[in-house]
């Protein structure tokens, strides 16, 4: 048994954050390592040291096991954990950490070597008597023997590079006529990938659920399971979301599989953290497919079934204690999880780039996230911004929790995929549980992103006014709104909206004074009262009807988000009419009041923002102040005069 007092995470983004959390619980000191890209990530300023690593390409940064091993000396680390990614399965690294005289958290080098190729890892389960995807594996990759495998395995095919991960290095073969060429451009970028062109071919299951094992090892031998994750619904064979328990398992099934993984961990000696991976197909069969020798990114809904807190049980491991029970913990509830991430569903899922404005996340859930007002996500690191998870006492609440909790998630800056989630979540063929690994396909047109509605468009037209009268007037909150210094009839705003929609949006301060009349697409709505808290505005219209949206507005640029959808708004440059009352240089009243005071005599110089006139309406005063140093050429109104809204005040010209 050995202490661990500083464990360094050689990773970053939301796993370094998750990693170290569980480490301060622990009473443990953590060292994070960054390249200059995070710098100031939440992850970084969230360990007790941190050691900066190289320039941005993870090849210079997270990948260099020297500037790790470098780090991890210099700040007197004992162990140091790979999160998942990047060098977490790599046998080398595994090694070099040990021969360092430093613990690494996770199974030993020879271990991580020989499930790290899906070739051995398949004959090590077949030797277990795991049943895996029939195929070939052999060692013998001549094109011969492949073209001879390929016919007895019968197509559609798929064929894997051994050394593949992350969805990568997969090619479906639907006949013979696409052999030859799928075997030769696999290869290549087997090579290019993984270093390694080892391919493996397998039967095709069609339309087959994901659903793996989570496993743990510890060092006296003793291997237990803690039960499934299904991860059907995936994109590009990445996963989306995942969930436990899976609704495809029975009592019987469900111990038949975690056997299964036990075996198989038992047979090379697992220790660790680790994720026996199967497919399942339409009758039920299930095969293995290959071993991820890490913590998972899907780890979170074990945890909130099983109750246990898998870091800490890697981080027990590692000091070499007894797990302490040789059964898994009964599962209790369900728990799903979705990923977060900087891509756009709607342009196949390509990720994007941005500056996350603000973020915030209701706390019914479990977020795990590595961003925070103001992250950059640029275009080094993996997409996902991290993962949303929710726990409820059957799988129905759990998704309706989690839908919630992404309609309400404020993300403004960035195009995530956040709604194409929600909308996972309330689709009716996800409710009943009937998932395969082509959901996204299948549904893809009840998935898609629907245009917002002249009514959605118009509650963020709404809220946009309201946000910039109150951001106009923050120390009178209850001024009466609209005013302005401009002569023109109407306030005008066009917005642009995606690439070709437009909207006008006209607002005026009501005949009492006391609400707004906004006119949008022709219709006019008429807001009573309104107010704004941090981000959040609400106004009632006159139907009594109250709504809240969130505002963000950066230059030109704005998002709302309202009733689960955000929209993305660019202000178009105002040209203001030119009224018969248009003066060059004139100011108006913004509002009928009396003119209290005059501060200024024709003919002097006034800075910017010099107060001009002070106009009281409602009890309240207004000053109208000087838009632009220059001179008072003229002067309109005395006090005590009354006067009407867009009544001309002064000229003032430079
Ligand atoms: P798999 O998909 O291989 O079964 P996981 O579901 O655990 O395994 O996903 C691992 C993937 O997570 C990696 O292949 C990578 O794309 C992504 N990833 C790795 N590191 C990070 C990180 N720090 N933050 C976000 N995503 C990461
Ligand atoms: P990776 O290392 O990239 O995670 P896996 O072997 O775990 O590779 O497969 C990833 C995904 O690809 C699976 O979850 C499944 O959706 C699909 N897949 C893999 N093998 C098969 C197969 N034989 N038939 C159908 N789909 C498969
Ligand atoms: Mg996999």
């Amino acid at each position: 048994m050995r202490t661990l007092h500083k464990v360094l995470v050689a990773n970053r983004g939301e796993i370094a954050l998750r990693v170290m959390r569980t480490c301060r619980a622990m009473g443990i000191a953590t060292v994070a390592v960054y390249s200059d890209a995070d710098a100031d990530a939440p992850f970084v300023r969230f360990a007790d040291e941190a050691v900066r690593i190289g320039p941005p390409p993870a090849r210079e940064s997270y990948l260099v096991i020297n500037a790790l091993l470098d780090a991890a000396r210099k700040t007197g680390a004992d162990a140091i954990h790979p999160g998942y990614g990047f060098l977490s399965e790599n046998a080398a690294f595994a090694e070099a950490v040990t021969d360092a005289h430093l613990v690494f958290i996770g199974p030993p080098a020879h271990v991580i070597a020989k499930l790290g190729s899906k070739q051995q890892a398949k004959r090590i389960a077949q030797a277990a008597h795991v049943p895996t995807v029939p195929g070939y594996e052999g060692d013998d990759q001549s094109q011969a023997a492949l073209l001879a495998a390929a016919k007895s395995i019968g197509y559609p095919l798929l064929v894997k590079a051994s050394a593949g991960g992350g969805g990568k290095g997969m090619r479906v073969v639907r006949g013979e006529g696409e052999l030859a060429e799928s075997l030769e451009r696999a290869r290549g970028e087997a090579k290019s990938a993984f270093g390694d062109d080892t391919l493996l071919l397998e039967r095709y299951i069609d339309r087959p659920r994901h659903i793996e094992i989570q496993i743990l090892g510890d060092t006296h031998r003793n291997v237990v399971h803690l039960w499934e994750r299904e991860c059907s619904i995936q994109r590009r064979h990445q996963k989306v979301v995942e969930e436990a328990p899976s609704v495809a398992l029975d009592a019987q099934k469900r111990a038949a599989m975690g056997k299964a993984a036990v075996e198989l961990g038992v047979a090379v000696g697992y220790i660790g953290a680790g994720t026996v991976e199967f497919i399942a197909d339409q009758q039920g069969n299930f095969y293995f497919l290959e071993v991820n020798t890490r913590l998972q990114v899907e780890h979170p809904v074990t945890e909130l079934t099983t109750g246990l807190d898998l870091v800490r049980e890697q981080i027990r491991i590692a000091r070499g204690e007894h797990l302490g029970y040789t059964e898994a913990p009964p599962q209790k509830g369900a728990a799903i999880e979705v990923r977060l991430c900087a891509e756009d569903p709607e342009k196949d899922y390509l990720p994007t780039t941005g500056t996350l404005h603000a973020v915030d996340i209701p706390p019914t859930i479990r977020a795990d996230v590595g961003i925070v007002a103001g992250t950059e996500i640029g275009i080094h690191y993996d997409s996902m911004l991290g993962k949303l998870i929710s726990y409820a006492p059957t799988r129905r609440e759990a998704a309706q929790v989690l839908k919630t909790a992404l309609d309400h998630t404020w993300l403004p800056g960035l195009v995530t995929n956040r709604e194409h989630l929600a909308r996972i979540l309330a689709h009716p063929a996800f409710l009943s549980g009937e998932l395969d690994t082509h959901f996204l396909e299948h549904h893809a047109g009840e998935l898609a992103a629907r245009q917002p509605g002249l009514d959605q468009l118009r509650v963020a037209a709404v809220a946009l006014v309201v946000h910039g009268i109150a951001a106009r007037r923050p120390a009178q909150p209850l001024a009466p709104p609209g005013w302005r210094n401009v002569p023109v009839a109407d306030q005008q705003l066009v917005y642009t909206h995606g690439e070709d929609r437009e909207l006008a949006v006209g607002y005026r301060p009501t005949a009492d004074g006391t609400g707004v009349a906004i006119s949008i697409g022709g219709k006019v709505t008429t807001v009573t009262r309104f107010g704004v808290d941090g981000d959040t505005v609400w106004f009632v219209a006159d139907d009594g009807h109250r709504r809240t949206a969130r505002v963000c507005v950066r230059g030109a640029k704005a998002w709302v988000l309202s009733e689960g959808q955000m929209l993305a708004l660019v202000e178009q440059p105002r040209f203001p009419e030119l009224g018969a009352r248009h003066v060059a240089g004139g100011l108006v009243a913004p509002m009928p009041g009396k003119v209290v005071k005059v501060l200024v005599g024709e003919g002097q110089e006034v800075a910017q923002g010099a107060p001009l006139v002070v106009l009281e309406a409602m009890k309240m005063e207004h000053t109208v102040r000087a838009p632009a140093a220059g001179t008072v050429r003229a002067l309109h109104v005395a006090v005590g005069e009354q006067v009407d809204a867009d009544r001309l005040l002064a000229v003032v010209t430079a």
